[in-house]
């Protein structure tokens, strides 16, 4: 079974039909990158997979169980699917460790030196074990997102979204974000990851969808999307590329 599975998905702004009939499927441990035009709906699929939007018609699957139900326990499935967007939205008063434990210990009630210690080690994963005791102004933008990364890997999460998480960065940071994401996908995360870094979907996305006008248009292994796109779409997707 799909960890996460979207089955006929509509979501609507007022008149404007953003998400039409969304069937994706993503298995554990799969990193699907997700790419497409500016307002092709990338976003507000992301969005909506964390109940930050409401969708209108059809489901939305975390194990089997649907996230989508009005009687849904939000602040769980928040807890299960960490988001983490292009702007880092870290506490500007707060250090990088205590970003990190804030959650586990406000959210899901983990003891604060046990939060702590856990945060630190995720620092040190992501790089930033030299870091912890700095300030968000004391940090660069790719350091800043590397503690955003660690504050939703924190909570535990089954499946990561990712939303063009390196697009606000200078060129020379954008690397280091990669790099801790690519390690995530070593590691086993499922992720979702809405990007314009080409190289980093043809290495290591497992699968690429490709939006248009909120519609899923093309869903292959990188090898074949990058190489002999089947659709029209994703040739002219690609094309505008190179
Ligand atoms: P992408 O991330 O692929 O650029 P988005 O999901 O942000 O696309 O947007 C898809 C469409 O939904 C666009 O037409 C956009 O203008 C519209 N949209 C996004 N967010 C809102 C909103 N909060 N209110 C109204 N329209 C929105
Ligand atoms: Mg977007």
């Amino acid at each position: 079974m799909s960890l996460l599975e979207f089955e006929q998905v509509n979501k609507y702004f007022g008149e404007t039909h953003v998400l039409k009939d969304i069937d994706l499927e993503i298995d554990e441990q799969e990193v699907a990158v997700v790419i497409g035009p500016s307002g092709s709906g990338k976003s507000t699929l992301l969005r909506c997979t964390n109940r930050l939007e409401e969708i209108q018609s059809g489901e939305i699957r975390l194990d089997g169980v649907p996230l989508t139900d009005p009687d849904a326990d939000i602040n769980r499935l928040r807890q299960r699917i960490g988001m983490v967007f292009q702007s880092f939205n870290l506490f500007p008063h707060k250090t990088a460790l205590e970003n990190v434990a804030l959650a586990p210990h406000k959210v899901k009630g983990v003891k604060k030196s046990k939060a702590e210690s856990e945060a630190r080690y995720l620092l040190e994963r992501v790089g930033l074990g030299a870091q912890t005791g700095s300030y968000p102004s004391e940090l660069s933008g790719g350091q800043q997102q590397r503690v955003a990364i660690a504050r939703a890997l924190a909570m535990d999460p089954d499946v990561m979204l990712f939303d063009e998480v390196t697009s606000a960065l200078d060129p020379e940071l954008v690397g280091e974000v990669l790099e801790v994401m690519r390690d995530l996908a070593d590691e086993g995360m499922t992720m979702m990851v809405v990007t314009h870094e080409m190289g980093f979907a043809r290495e290591v996305a497992d699968t690429i969808t490709l939006m248009s006008e909120g519609r899923v248009v093309e869903r292959t292994p990188p090898e074949q999307f990058f190489d002999k796109p089947t659709t029209d779409r994703g040739q002219r997707f690609l094309s505008k590329l190179l």
